[in-house]
């Protein structure tokens, strides 16, 4: 743009005039502080709100339209993170809603569990067991996170 540095009161700047649409030169009329805020089209001479873009191009697009993809890439990575996220705590919340304390088998690495049993950690709380790895590995699904944990330790 050919705008000085420093606007000033009196001065020029390139904005969106409202009468004519389009990018004009205007002729600063009032200021707050360093920007424009009313200024005079050069062009028809109708004084408005100074505008330093064309309606519908936002900061933010073309913010993003410079970055390229990477950052829609981000944004896409981190709402399909976000939706698992969210997923995995409705499942969890399903398998925990409505039960009892006695539904729940206390957790020891000795206990046996079997797919669809509810657990109660001492550190994790409260979680379903969503698979049986192995003899002695079962898979645990908790409010935080989904766990791997030992059980069935010494009984077979
Ligand atoms: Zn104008």
């Amino acid at each position: 743009m050919a705008v000085a540095k420093a606007p000033k009161v009196g001065g020029e700047i390139v904005g969106y005039c409202t009468k004519c649409r389009m990018m004009l030169n205007h002729r600063i009329g009032a200021m707050v502080g360093t920007k424009a805020v009313r200024v005079i089209c050069l062009t028809c001479g109708s004084e408005h709100n100074y505008r330093a873009r064309a309606p519908g191009e936002t900061a933010e697009r073309a913010a993003s339209a410079g970055r390229g993809n990477s950052a829609a890439a981000r944004a896409t990575r981190a709402e399909i993170a976000e939706k698992k996220e969210r997923d995995r705590e409705a499942e969890w919340a399903k398998a925990i809603t409505g039960k009892g304390v006695h539904d729940f088998k206390k957790y020891t690495i000795a206990t046996v569990f079997a797919a669809g049993e509810l657990v109660r950690h001492t550190k994790f709380g409260d979680g379903v067991v969503t698979n049986v790895i192995d003899a002695n590995k079962i898979e645990v699904l908790f409010k935080e996170d989904t766990k791997t944990l030992a059980h069935a330790i010494g009984v077979n």
